[in-house]
């Protein structure tokens, strides 16, 4: 059997805890590796080697740090396709759903090249009468990321491509469901010239998470999961006083009113449902047709879905794989159980699918149409491979749904009417918009970030935000008298 273990200052290291998890491919169902799981003790080793090596990374140059991150990026441009095999094989996407997060991952570290430029602080010259202010924004020391199973490549790199250019070191503790990527991921940065100890992997479940809460020398978190684990990460990291980022799930609404081109409405409806076999925190997951448009769009829904190909993610022509784990395939299978039992109707059930119930862990796309806000398939985020419908009357009742939601992380509307489409981005409560683009995932120089239950912490994730969120301000006030004017003043500073 295959292990997977840590990565500490810049080298394989095995885990000593007796502790481990199993991990499957997901097509196949076969048990392919174990992860050694991190005791407290092994987290501190981490921070250890971290802390070493963020005093000097902190102070080199930036034209230096910079350099480094340019071969980060030609040697993860180089290995597209080997980091693409990694999360296919464990996540279960296809591949050209894998290379795609690969690319928008890469993205990340194209921002943090930009490094010299975005630390470039203000300066004031004779604010006062002799007196100059600078700013500046320092590095916060070693910094943690705990990260998700549906992107386990993209989201470390929304983290660490930041936190590293911006002078810190960084602890990563990955899925334990598709760990192989972090390894691979540790592994390339190190070949492209990241120091030994600026970027580490403890591999592990709740244990390995709590120590990095309760680590002094942790100064941020950044966190990417569910709501209930999000919420739980922002209290325990801020009432220690860390810094902390945690982005949570989400249920996301695509609105159609009655203007929009129906075509074009149920493509964007199946790509943004079924990509990645709905387990993307950006899916859509509840469509809202608006009027008369709810009966024709769903046909055309129904109508594409037989049509999808879905099969092992390293089969070229497999549009849609498997999910990650079995209990999670028999969970998301299980809406379509409660949705029959509470009045909705199950337009087409994904346990049709031949694939279903093999040895992989296969769900056909699945649609069900009538669904109420009080049904569970509503209530609950499925993140599966199983959208929504959800008929309303009026363009304010489609608002009134969306914006009753508790998460909001994504919302999307498709019509014609560009008045419409203005009130809708004015009015969501959401903080990614789209407007007839169903996956509005901001690109790498905006910041990523839902509002209610989708984030907790103040700052959106990479982009511009990420740059303050692993730095701290310093405002440096200064003046060179001469030493013949000094005199004694007892009164508050003020501007002359
Ligand atoms: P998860 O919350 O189960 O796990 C996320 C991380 O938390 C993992 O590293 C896991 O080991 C750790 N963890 C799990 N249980 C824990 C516990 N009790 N205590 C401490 N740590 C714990 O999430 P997941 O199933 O891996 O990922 C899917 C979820 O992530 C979905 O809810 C999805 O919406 C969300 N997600 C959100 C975004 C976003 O940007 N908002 C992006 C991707 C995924």
């Amino acid at each position: 059997m295959e292990r997977i273990s840590h990565f500490i200052a810049g080298k394989v290291v095995a885990g000593e805890s007796g502790r481990h998890g199993d991990v499957f491919d997901p097509a196949t169902g076969a048990h392919t590796h174990e992860v050694d799981f991190a005791s407290a003790e092994e987290v501190d080793r981490a921070v250890e080697a971290a802390q070493s090596a963020a005093g000097p990374w902190g102070t080199t140059s930036l034209a230096r740090r910079a350099e480094v991150l340019f071969r980060v990026r030609q040697t993860l441009d180089a290995h597209r396709a080997d980091i693409a095999r990694a999360i296919t094989l464990q996540h279960g996407k296809v591949l050209s759903d894998a290379m795609g997060e690969v690319a928008r991952g890469i993205e990340n570290v194209d921002y943090a090249c930009g490094i010299p430029n975005l630390l470039a602080g203000r300066y004031s010259e004779r604010a006062s009468s002799g007196v100059d202010v600078y700013s500046v924004r320092q590095p916060l020391g070693v910094v943690a990321g705990i990260t998700p199973f549906n992107f386990p490549a993209m989201v470390p790199l929304w983290m660490c491509a930041s936190a590293i250019a911006c002078g810190n070191a960084f602890v990563l503790k990955p899925s334990e469901k598709d760990p192989l990527a972090s390894v691979l991921l540790a592994e390339l940065l190190a070949e492209a010239g990241v120091p030994d100890g600026i970027f580490n992997v403890v591999q592990g479940d709740k244990v390995a998470v709590d120590a990095i809460l309760a680590h002094p020398d942790i100064q941020a978190v950044s966190f990417v999961g569910s709501t209930p684990i999000a919420r739980y990460i922002y209290e325990e990291s801020a009432k220690r006083g860390k810094r902390v980022q945690s982005l949570g799930g989400a249920k996301n609404h695509m609105v159609v009113l009655p203007d929009a081109d129906i075509e074009m409405a149920a493509d964007a409806a199946v790509s943004a449902a079924y990509g990645s076999a709905g387990e993307r925190c950006m899916a859509i997951s509840v469509v809202v047709p608006v009027g008369r448009v709810a009966e024709p769009l769903v046909e055309a829904i129904a109508e594409r879905l037989p049509k999808l190909r879905i099969g092992p993610g390293l089969e070229e022509e497999s549009e849609m794989g498997p999910l990650v784990t079995r209990q999670h395939r028999d969970k998301v299978a299980s809406y379509m159980d409660s949705a029959n039992e509470q009045g909705a109707k199950v337009v087409v059930d994904g346990r049709d699918h031949p694939l279903y119930g093999k040895d992989g862990f296969f769900l056909g796309a699945s649609l069900i149409d009538g669904v109420t806000p009080d049904m569970d398939c509503y209530r609950d985020e499925i993140f599966g491979p199983v959208l929504s419908v959800v008929r309303t009357d009026s363009y304010d009742e489609a608002m009134t749904l969306v914006n009753s939601s508790p998460w909001g992380n994504g919302a999307a509307i498709f019509t014609r009417d560009g008045g419409a489409a203005r009130r809708f981005q004015e009015e969501v409560q959401a903080g990614m918009v789209g407007v007839n683009l169903p996956i509005p995932v901001p690109v790498g120089y905006f910041s990523f970030g839902g509002w209610k239950a989708s984030l907790f912490g103040d700052t959106h994730i990479y982009g511009p935000e990420s740059v303050n969120f692993y730095t701290r301000a310093k405002v440096v006030t200064e003046r060179w008298p001469d030493p013949a004017t000094s005199v004694i003043d007892l009164g508050f500073p003020q501007n002359r």
